[in-house]
C-alpha cells in the first residue's frame, strides 16, 4: 500500500456504515494513519487526544482491525496513539503498558510517506487543504465567495466582520479557511492569520478562567490581522466566552482588522447570542451558502475526482450529482465510497453497483429513530421511569436524565425548542434551551459526562 491516506479514507468509508453517526463523527473522523512499521506490519492510528485513543482502542479497535486487514492482510497489529496533527507531533506515545522495542514509532520525519498532506499550519491552525482553486463556485455560494474574495484584496476594510451562515456540509468551513489560505499566500509573513472554532474558543477561555491566565487569551486572539471564528453558534448561551469574544471582536473591530464568521443559521436565529454581539454581526457583510444545483454537484464532483486522480464515468457521477442533492459533505462521502469500490475492490460501478452503494450508505443514514427511542433509552440509562421524565416531577433524580433527553432530542432530531418543551413535561422553550446549553457545556468541559452521553447515544442507534 503507497497511499496510506487513501488506504486509511476507504477504511473510514467502511466504518461509517458499520458505526452510528455521532459515534463516527465523534470518535473516527478525526483519525489517521499516522506511520506503518512496515518489517512488523505494525500501523499506527493517531487520535487527537489521549481520552479518544483510549475509547477508540476500547471499543472499535475489532472493527477496526477487521477492517483494515481486509485491506492489507499482511497486517499483524494496530497501534493507537496520541497524535495532533495541528503540532504535527506524537503528543504522548503508544500506551505505557505494551513498550515493545520494535512497535515504536517512528518519528515523524522518518515516517513511510509524506506527512505534508496532513500539516495544519500551527500558527495559523489552516489546513492547506482548502483553498479557492478546489472550490466550486456556483449560484448557492457566488456572494459568500464574492465578498471573500473582496476581503483578500482589502482586509479590514470593506465587509467588516464577514459573517457566512448554512446549512452542514455546504462549504462552509472550506470557504473561511481557504480566505485564510489565499490571504497567508498573497501577503506572506505581513498580515497574521488565525482560524479557530467557537468550541476551542470555549475551551480556551474555561482554561484561562481555571489557570488564571487571560492575559494568554487576550494575547492569542488580539494579536493577528485576521480572526476566523467557525462555528460561532456554540458561543450562544456561553457567558464567559461571549463576553471575552465581545471584546476580543471590539479590540479588533476598532483597529480595522477583519473578523471573519461562520455559522449554521443567521444571527437572528442564535436564540441565547446576546443583543450587543447579535447587533455587532449585523453590522458587517452577511452572506448566507444555500443547496447547490445539479450542475454545480456535478462541476464539485468532477473537481473531486481530478484532485484524486482516479477516473469515474460521467454518467456514474451524474447519477450521483442526481441522487445526492443536500450536502456537499454526503456528496464527497458517496464519490469516496466508489472510488473505494473502483480503485482497492476493483470493481465495475455501473449503475447497479452505485444503486447498491447509495442504498448501503441511505440505510445507516435514516435509521428512523423516534422521540420515544431517545427517550425510553435515556430512562433505562438512569433507570428512571419514562413517565417521570416527560411529567412534571420534581424528583432531583430526574433532572439531569431530563435534560439530557432534551439535549438528544435536539441533537438527533434537530426537533425545535417549543416542540421539545411540549414533549417533555410541558415546559416553556427557554428551559429546552437551558437544558441544551448545559448539556453542551458539560459534555465540552467534562470527558466522564461526554462518555455517559456517548454510551446513550450508542444504545438509542443500537435498539432502533
Ligand atoms: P460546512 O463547514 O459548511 O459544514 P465544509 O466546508 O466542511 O462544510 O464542506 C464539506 C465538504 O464539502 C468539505 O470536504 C469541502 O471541501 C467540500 N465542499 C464544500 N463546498 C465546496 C465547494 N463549493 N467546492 C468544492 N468542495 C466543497
Ligand atoms: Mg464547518
Amino acid at each position: 500500500m503507497e497511499n496510506y491516506q487513501e488506504l486509511w479514507k476507504a477504511v473510514l468509508g467502511e466504518l461509517e456504515l458499520q458505526i452510528s453517526r455521532p459515534n463516527f463523527l465523534t470518535w473516527l473522523k478525526q483519525s489517521q494513519i499516522v506511520d506503518k512499521n512496515e518489517k512488523e506490519n505494525v500501523i499506527f492510528i493517531g487520535l487527537p487526544n489521549n481520552f479518544a485513543r483510549e475509547w477508540v482502542k476500547n471499543k472499535y479497535h475489532k472493527i477496526i482491525f477487521n477492517t483494515l486487514h481486509n485491506f492489507d492482510p499482511s497486517l499483524k497489529a494496530i497501534e493507537y496513539v496520541v497524535f495532533n496533527s495541528e503540532k504535527n507531533s506524537f503528543a504522548s506515545l503508544v500506551s505505557s503498558e505494551k513498550k515493545s522495542k520494535t512497535a515504536t514509532p517512528l518519528s515523524p520525519s522518518k515516517a513511510p510517506f509524506s506527512l505534508l498532506d496532513l500539516k495544519i499550519d500551527p500558527k495559523t491552525n489552516l489546513n492547506p487543504r482548502y483553498t479557492f482553486s478546489s472550490f466550486v463556485v456556483g449560484s448557492s455560494n457566488e456572494l459568500a465567495y464574492a465578498a471573500a474574495m473582496a476581503i483578500v484584496k482589502e482586509i479590514g476594510q470593506k465587509y467588516n466582520p464577514f459573517f457566512v451562515y448554512g446549512g452542514v456540509g455546504l462549504g462552509k468551513t472550506h470557504l473561511l479557511q481557504a480566505t485564510g489560505n489565499e490571504i497567508k499566500k498573497n501577503y506572506q509573513n505581513k498580515v497574521s492569520v488565525f482560524y479557530t472554532t467557537s468550541e476551542k474558543f470555549v475551551n480556551d477561555v474555561v482554561w484561562a478562567i481555571r489557570n488564571k491566565q487571560m492575559d494568554d487569551i487576550k494575547k492569542k486572539y488580539r494579536n493577528v490581522d485576521v480572526l476566523i471564528i467557525d462555528d460561532i453558534q456554540f458561543i450562544g448561551g456561553k457567558e464567559r466566552s461571549e463576553e471575552e469574544f465581545f471584546h476580543t471582536f471590539n479590540v479588533l473591530y476598532e483597529n480595522n482588522k477583519q473578523i471573519i464568521i461562520s455559522s449554521d443559521r443567521p444571527p437572528s436565529a442564535i436564540p441565547t447570542l446576546t443583543e450587543r454581539l447579535r447587533s455587532r454581526f449585523e453590522g458587517g457583510m452577511i452572506a448566507d451558502i444555500t443547496y447547490p444545483d445539479y450542475e454545480m454537484r456535478l462541476a464539485i464532483l468532477k473537481n473531486k475526482i481530478q484532485e484524486r486522480g482516479v477516473f469515474l464515468e460521467e454518467k456514474i457521477l451524474e447519477q450521483i450529482a442526481l441522487k445526492i442533492q443536500k450536502n456537499i459533505r454526503e456528496l464527497e462521502g458517496v464519490l469516496n465510497k466508489v472510488i473505494f469500490y473502483q480503485e482497492y475492490k476493483k470493481e465495475r460501478i455501473d449503475n447497479q453497483k452505485l444503486e447498491e452503494i447509495l442504498s448501503e450508505i441511505s440505510e445507516t443514514a435514516s435509521k428512523n429513530i423516534t422521540i420515544n427511542d431517545i427517550i425510553k433509552a435515556v430512562a433505562n440509562f438512569y433507570d428512571v421511569a419514562v413517565n417521570e421524565i416527560i411529567e412534571r416531577s420534581r424528583r432531583q433524580a430526574v433532572v439531569e436524565p431530563r435534560q439530557v433527553a432534551m439535549y438528544l432530542l435536539r441533537d438527533i432530531l434537530n426537533l425545535s425548542y417549543p416542540h421539545i418543551g411540549e414533549k417533555i413535561g410541558k415546559r416553556d422553550h427557554t428551559t429546552a434551551i437551558h437544558a441544551y446549553e448545559k448539556i453542551s457545556r458539560d459534555i465540552n468541559r467534562n470527558a466522564a459526562f461526554n462518555q455517559k452521553i456517548m454510551m446513550i447515544k450508542e444504545k438509542i442507534f443500537k435498539n432502533s
